[in-house]
Parts: structure tokens; sequence; C-alpha cells
């Protein structure tokens, strides 16, 4: 079966769907989009996800250019036309098509593009056996809280990761205490040696992820105390330890960090009842949709 993407209210075969040579995205990465997983043929948390597509949008003065419900409906016949059973979905908003031009023309209108993938769910083997990340230098610009297509930092920092053996790239800001920040495509978080539960906290320096905030109250509610605050890359090298969360991964048990071992080198039990109740929810919340 062929690949079908949603393109401006179209179904079209994804060899034949295309954006505009001046849309905007292309030229000044001028538009923001959401990945949400798909368990079932359902997706998982798709209300949080909207709520961060329009905060996304109206930070850069954008509009849905349909309601919500309307979206809904075109993200799922995207899966029920790819048959999609397992996977992500990936959506994109861009401010739309124009001659060129840094100052943004009055009348456009956004492009809309919605693809699916398949993939397995729950982050793979990394997710069972723990991954090594790296950490590098955070280049983004002042905003990374917008979740904005413009992702060419994060795409140089998982390359280098990429290079060097690891999964992911944590980003560390420049200073004197290198406070880790986020990965390149992905929350981080570590267990102290005294069971603390640490995760940096929201605002603009980093995106809210969805993961990320659906942990925090599944921990909370299930006795686990989660601490939102900054740590640093020696805190987490001697953390007992370390993991990350995303949609496409889930929850994904950090064993290594710059090839120093955290803990004992294997997924460390709090990160294994993280996981396990991140898994619990995705599988229950994706058959209410
Ligand atoms: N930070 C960055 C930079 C990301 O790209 C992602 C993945 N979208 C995340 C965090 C995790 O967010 P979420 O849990 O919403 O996927």
């Amino acid at each position: 079966m062929s690949q079908i993407t949603y393109v401006n209210g179209k179904y079209l075969p994804h060899n034949k769907a295309f954006l505009h040579v001046e849309d905007r995205s292309t030229q000044f990465s001028d538009g923001v989009y959401e990945v949400i997983a798909v368990i079932s043929g359902n997706l998982v948390d798709p209300q949080m996800h909207y709520r961060r597509l329009i905060r996304s949008l109206t930070e850069l003065e954008m509009n849905l250019p349909m309601s919500v419900n309307v979206l809904h409906l075109n993200i799922k016949e995207v899966i029920r036309r790819n048959q999609l059973n397992s996977g992500l979905c990936y959506l994109q908003i861009s401010r739309g098509s124009a001659p060129r031009n840094h100052v943004i023309p009055n009348l456009i209108k956004e492009t809309v593009v919605i693809t699916a993938r398949h993939s397995e769910p729950n982050g793979g083997k990394g997710a069972k056996q723990g991954v090594s990340i790296i950490t590098t230098e955070d280049i983004r610009w002042k905003r990374p809280d917008i979740k904005s297509v413009s992702l060419l930092p994060n795409v140089l920092a998982k390359n280098q990761a990429a290079q060097r053996g690891a999964f992911e790239a944590w980003l560390v800001e420049s200073g004197e205490e290198e406070i880790i920040i986020e990965g390149s495509s992905s929350n981080t978080w570590i267990v102290s040696q005294s069971g603390q539960v640490i995760t940096h906290p929201e605002g603009v320096k980093m995106l809210s992820g969805v993961t990320r905030n659906r942990i925090i109250d599944l921990a909370r509610s299930n006795g686990i105390e989660v601490l939102e605050k900054p740590f640093t890359v020696t805190q987490a090298k001697t953390a007992s330890e370390a993991f990350m969360t995303s949609t496409s991964s889930f929850v994904v048990p950090v064993i290594d960090i710059d090839g120093h071992k955290i803990g004992n080198g294997k997924c460390g039990p709090v990160t294994i009842a993280i996981q396990k109740l991140y898994n619990d929810f995705a599988q229950r919340s994706c058959g209410e949709v």
C-alpha cells in the first residue's frame, strides 16, 4: 500500500505531495510542527499536542487554519488511509507561500501537511537495554519553547551523537555551571543518589514535552517525587539513574554519558517504574480517543 500524505485539504500519494518552492518553511523555517504517537490506530495524548501547537502558532502570530476538531479528523483520516496501527503522525503548519521577503505578508494562507509513518512503539531496543548519550553545547536560538521547524542546531547535535555511536545529544547551556537543558529531540532526567527524580523546569529555554508533562503527573500521582530544577553535567554523570523522554521513544534509560557509566551501567529501577507507568498510560489513553 502506498503512503498517503495530506497537503492543504488533499490526500495525495506521498511521492506527489509537494510544498511550493516559496513556502516560508523552506526559506525562513517559518512554521511549527507536532509529532503524535499512534498505538492501535489511535493517537496518544492528542489534546496536549493540540494545546502546544496552538501555543507555538500564537507565539509566532500564526493561526490554525481550521478548528481543532477538523484538524483531529484530518489526522485520523491520514491514519486510516495509511492503515497505521503503530507509529507516528507528523503535522506541520507553515505560514504559507509568498514571494520571498523577510517581512511577513498580510494576506497569506497557512500550509498544512500531515504525514504518517510506521514505527515500533515504546522506543524499541534502546528502551529495553538503555542507551549512550553525549553532551554538547546548546547553540539554539532563545525560543526553543516554540516547536518551530527551525531544527538545524538539533540536527547537528543529534548527528554529532550518531557519529560518536550515541543515541542522543544532551544540550548544555554555555557558562560555568554546565546546565543540561534538554536533548536534541527529547527531555532529560536524572535520579539523584538520594532518589530524587529531577528534570529541567519549563520556560523559554526548552520545549515543554508532552511526554515529560504526562510523566510528571503520572509519577506524582503514583507517589514518586519529581523536582523541576536545573541539573549540571557533573550531577548527571554521578546520578544513580538517567533517562530521556519523547513522543517517538517514550521513556529511554540512559546508561552512559560521554563515556561515563551511570549507576551500575544498567537500566535503573526508578526509570523502569516510570517507563511502565508511561507505557501503560499510552496503551490506556489511546483507546479513549
Ligand atoms: N525537546 C525537544 C527539543 C524535542 O524535539 C522533543 C520531541 N518533540 C522533546 C523535547 C520531547 O517532547 P515530546 O515529549 O512532546 O515529544
